[in-house]
Parts: C-alpha cells; structure tokens; sequence
C-alpha cells in the first residue's frame, strides 16, 4: 500500500477517501496521527488554500499528501462567501449563524443562484513542480428559508433545482455522486494511476 497524508483531521472525509482510494493501493493517514499541526489557509482562492496545506502535510511527514478546499460562491455576492464559507459570520464557527448572514445579505435579492466549489491537490513532495489538481462544481440556487434536516453547512438553503431538492433533503449517496466534492473525487481518481 503507498502511503498518502490527508490535510485534515476531518473522520468523514477520512472514512470516505480511504474507502476510494484503498482498492487503488493507497493507505490515506490523518496528518494528526503523525502529529503533524494545521496549516494556515491565508489565501483567496481554494486552490491555493488546498496547495499550501498539502505541500505542509508533504512537508512534515515527507510522503505524498492530499488537501481539499470548499466552499459556496453566490453569484450576487461577487463570489462571497468563498473561501470564507467556514467562518462567513465570525469566530466560533456556526452554520446555523452563516446561513442567517446569508439570507440578510442575499434578503430582496432576485438572483439567489449559486454553486459550491470543491478543490484537492495532491503532492508527490513537498516541492511537487507539478501537482493533480482537481476541481468540481455543483450549481444551484439559495432559496429564502431552510429546507431539510440532513447534511451539514450551507445545505438547508441550497436548492438543486434538477432534483427539486434541497441538499438537506438529498438522499446522501445521491449528495456524493452529484456534489462538488464526489466530482473533484472521481476527477482526481482517473488521474492517480499515473502517480
Ligand atoms: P471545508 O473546506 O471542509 O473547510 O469547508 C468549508 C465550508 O464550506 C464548510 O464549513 C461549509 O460551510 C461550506 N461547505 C463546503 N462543502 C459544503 C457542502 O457540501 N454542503 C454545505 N456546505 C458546504
């Protein structure tokens, strides 16, 4: 099995890279197991958030290391809030306050349309010359009051308009093969065999 280091210390997105990745011959380790500390996330755009964690990860453990990045982009809001999706209503992290500032911020607005944007980078070493990047997007619409109890941040509010579904209300294995994050997987998986 080739070792990869994950950029986060997230179990859900360990339980389902591992699960994708292991009949392809990788063994994916949180960077907490090896005592590896989070790296910053200073920039503006996903990609380069998602590179400097990964080349941090390579860094500290000297394996192959993957990193993702992901957000909401609204298009009224020139993107916002972007990299910032995490935090958009301030420290401490609260999807139920990120979707209030939301919905004040998009309020008598007409153009509610929106998509999550979802970015892994995967280094060979710390100083890859040439990372896989890949990228998914999912493209949808902010509706004007939650809907759907499942998922977790932005998706009571993200109405996908080919399903007639909220994120929330999305059966999840139906959220995996449509969402940004399962189509920057799937991108990302067609490329490792040249790894
Ligand atoms: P991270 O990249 O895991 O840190 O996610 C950044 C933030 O983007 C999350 O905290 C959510 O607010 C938002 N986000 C990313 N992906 C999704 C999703 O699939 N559904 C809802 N919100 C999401």
């Amino acid at each position: 099995m080739k070792k990869l280091v994950l950029a986060s210390n997230n179990a859900k997105k360990m339980k389902e890279l591992n699960a994708l990745l292991a009949p392809l011959g990788f063994e994916v380790i949180a960077q907490g197991q090896l005592g590896i500390p989070e790296a910053e996330e200073p920039h503006c755009t996903f990609v380069e958030n998602a590179l400097a964690k990964a080349r941090h990860a390579a860094a500290h453990s000297g394996l192959p290391a993957l990193a993702d990045d992901s957000g909401l982009c609204v298009a009224a809001l020139g993107g916002a809030p972007g990299v910032h999706s995490a935090r958009y209503a301030g420290e401490p992290k609260a999807d139920a306050r990120n979707n209030e500032k939301l919905l004040a911020e998009l309020a008598g607005q007409a153009d509610r349309r929106a998509h999550f944007v979802c970015t892994l980078v995967l280094v060979r070493a710390a100083d890859d010359p040439q990372p896989i990047i890949a990228e998914g997007e999912w493209h949808g619409e902010i509706l004007e009051a939650s809907r759907g109890a499942d998922g977790f941040g932005y998706d009571p509010l993200f109405y996908v308009p080919s399903h007639g579904q909220t994120a929330a209300e999305l059966d999840a294995v139906v959220k995996n093969q449509l969402s940004h994050r399962g189509q920057a997987m799937q991108q990302l998986i067609a490329r490792l065999p040249a790894l």
